[in-house]
């Protein structure tokens, strides 16, 4: 992977039409250019703070400038994973998780509607802005549903992050307004499990 210095904004694996009906073309756009873009920003200009304080010698206040670059930072990595774990429905998205991610998903959950019922309820009633997130607990092995406050509160350190869906009123307003469960229902028509399978495997160190 190349190394660099500063956080950069990764385009999207699609276009910017293609997850309609589910996200229209103008909320994605808004989402990854403004929204997603001004964490980036934001945790750039934090980097050349901390830069310029260590040159020059001067004090920080550290707790409020970590408490607001774990914010931009942990909604820049958010937003890079949720893009990558969405497909068009039917190229891609939507669907079931089969291999090793389904079998886990059914043993840890007994079902996958059950699952789809628990990280529906929980997408749907994280308290303000928020996610869900499904992530693979590497102390026990079993698959965890989490919700993240912001993005970077309730996070846990153990917890590798599989799949991910933003509840942010960002996110969707503009087409479901504030039907945040319509949202979340359609969500399930363009999840992509083949990356989220990926994801999987890769924490699992397989
Ligand atoms: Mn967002």
């Amino acid at each position: 992977m190349e190394k660099t210095t500063s956080y950069s904004l990764p385009p999207l694996p699609y276009g910017y039409g293609d997850l309609a009906p589910s996200i229209s073309e103008e909320q994605l756009r808004l989402h990854h250019d403004k929204h997603h873009n001004a964490y980036v920003v934001g945790a750039n200009v934090i980097l050349e703070k901390l830069d310029a304080a260590r040159a020059g010698g001067t004090d920080l206040d550290l707790k409020a400038t970590l408490k607001e670059f774990s914010f931009h930072v942990g909604g820049h990595t958010l937003h890079a994973i949720f893009w990558k774990n969405l497909a068009p429905a039917g190229r891609g998205g939507g669907g079931t998780p089969s291999g090793e991610l389904g079998e886990a998903i059914n043993a840890e959950f007994g079902s996958f509607e059950r699952f789809k019922k628990e990280f529906s309820a929980a997408a749907s009633s994280t308290e303000g802005s928020g996610w869900a997130a499904l992530s693979l607990c590497r102390m026990t092995g079993r698959p965890i549903i989490m919700q993240i406050e912001k993005h970077n509160v309730n996070v846990y350190p153990a917890c590798a992050i599989l799949m991910v869906l933003d509840v942010w009123e960002h996110a969707y307003y503009l087409d479901y307004k504030n039907d945040r469960a319509k949202y979340v229902e359609n969500f399930w028509q363009i999840v992509n499990w083949e990356a989220i399978a990926k994801r999987y495997e890769f924490a699992r160190g397989t």
